[in-house]
């Protein structure tokens, strides 16, 4: 697959555009169209399903973006959240010097030929009120886990329940990336799903083991992704990030090669520790059996939601031979993904066999997400479904004014079937195990 051709699908059929388009876009940044809206919709909610609503100790947060900077000190990431940055002194490019494979220039191919590198932080940095000045600098948060650290003992007060307990979070996070592109693979506004899991310390490696395995087989079994385009990788000592005591990523087999989709760190109590010192408040638990206090140990398994887009349409993106010699793309989305599970095409545009289709696809919308459509010819139409990835189509033509049936088209084997109008709900529900 290459990545061009998967971006343009993505523009041509409004999964994401770049953004401000009309006035030439903005530094590797994105919108998403109607139907990569969609499918991250449906990306989050399946993660909410997985990590939250199907737990009885995981419960949800909707922290603030931006908050007192001594979050940011406290956490580490004024003083420790940098990349390494080196300049190319033959074409000047800026890249971050632990993307640079075999001291060659990624941009002019040069060799060896660089600055010393230098640590760029990453924290976005705003003023909060009129005034800009240090006193009132504020960062945009550069992950979401910070938000559940700090309200950890609001949690531990209302929550009712004991460790182990997680607190989660979907929203957005922002890092000025040295070098953000790949299209939505590093942008430097992103949307994260984090998790942090709070046991205790004695339980931390088993708890770590458990997510690694929690979270891998979600990705095969929820969201179809194969197996072999997946692996866990366990970070070596000098790669940990200031915070962890152990890092496992989840990485994907991207069209450039194997890159982190997901991590899952023990980062141990380095959070409520710091917290704890700076704040001055007690961010511990109390053991009920030796009447003693301890910091619990947090496991977080981290995703973004743009990274996980990404690796499904690179899974899902494929050319097909077909037996007359064309060919045709499509998407094969699981259909828990799909942005449209069912198109209605009517095979001609005569007012009667119109409004059957509208009658059919008002029906179907109210279980399942339906487009409509009446434009262009039939072939044209299911070639435009198949590129967006609908696993099934519904042509209405002359006979079902008669037989009250309509022919199925199915999006991967393209095999085609009669069924009845009423039996329609069923027959989906069956198919798409809805
Ligand atoms: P890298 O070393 O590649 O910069 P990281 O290890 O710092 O990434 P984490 O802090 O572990 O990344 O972030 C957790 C997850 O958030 C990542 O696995 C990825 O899915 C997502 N993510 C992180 N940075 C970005 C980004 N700039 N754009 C899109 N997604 C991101």
């Amino acid at each position: 697959m290459k990545l061009d051709d998967l971006v343009s699908l993505a523009k041509r059929r409004g999964i994401a555009f770049p953004s401000s388009d009309i006035y030439g876009g903005f530094q590797s940044t994105w919108d998403y169209g109607y139907l990569g809206t969609e499918m991250k919709r449906n990306i989050r909610d399946l993660w909410w399903q997985n990590v939250v609503q199907q737990r009885e100790n995981v419960f949800g947060i909707e922290a603030a973006i931006i908050t007192n900077p001594a979050v940011w000190e406290s956490s580490g990431h004024i003083s420790n959240f940098t990349d390494p940055l080196v300049d190319c002194l033959d074409c000047n490019g800026r890249f971050r010097a632990d993307h640079i494979v075999d001291d060659t220039c990624p941009e002019c191919d040069s060799k060896s030929n660089f600055t010393e590198e230098r640590n760029f932080n990453l924290l976005f940095k705003t003023f909060v009120g009129p005034v800009e000045d240090n006193a009132n600098v504020a960062y945009l948060r550069p992950e979401t886990a910070q938000g559940m650290f700090v309200n950890f003992l609001n949690y531990q007060n209302t929550i009712r329940h004991k460790l182990p307990f997680g607190i989660a979070q979907i929203g957005k996070s922002f890092r000025n990336e040295i070098t953000p592109g790949q299209f939505i693979f590093r942008t430097r506004e992103f949307e994260q799903m984090e998790m942090e899991f709070f046991c205790r310390p004695e339980e931390s490696v088993e708890f770590h083991e458990y997510w690694k395995n929690e979270r891998y087989n979600w990705y095969i079994e929820t969201l179809k992704i194969p197996k072999e385009k997946l692996r866990i990788r366990d970070h070596e000592k000098d790669e940990l990030a200031h915070y962890s005591d152990a890092t496992s990523d989840i990485e994907f087999d991207f069209p450039w090669g194997w890159g982190e989709l997901e991590g899952i760190a023990h980062r141990g109590d380095f959070d409520l520790s710091a917290h704890s010192k700076s704040s001055g408040k007690k961010l511990n638990t109390l053991d009920v059996e030796s009447n003693t206090h301890f910091v619990p140990h947090v496991i977080e398994p981290a995703v973004g939601v743009d990274r996980i887009l990404f690796a499904i349409l690179c899974s899902a993106y494929d050319i097909e031979e077909l037996a007359d010699g064309e060919t045709r793309t499509l998407l094969r989305l699981p259909s828990a993904i799909s942005p449209v599970h069912i198109a209605v095409l009517p095979l001609s545009k005569k007012t009667n066999l119109i409004s059957l289709s509208k009658t059919i696809a008002s029906e179907l919308r109210k279980f399942f997400r339906v487009e409509y459509d009446e434009t262009q010819s039939i072939g044209k139409r299911y070639r435009r479904q198949d590129e967006i990835g609908t696993p099934y189509c519904v042509t209405v033509d002359f006979d079902s004014l008669d037989d009250n049936a309509v022919t199925i088209r199915d999006r991967d084997s393209m095999k085609q079937d009669r069924i009845q109008v009423s039996e329609l709900v069923t027959y989906f529900k069956n198919q798409l195990r809805i």
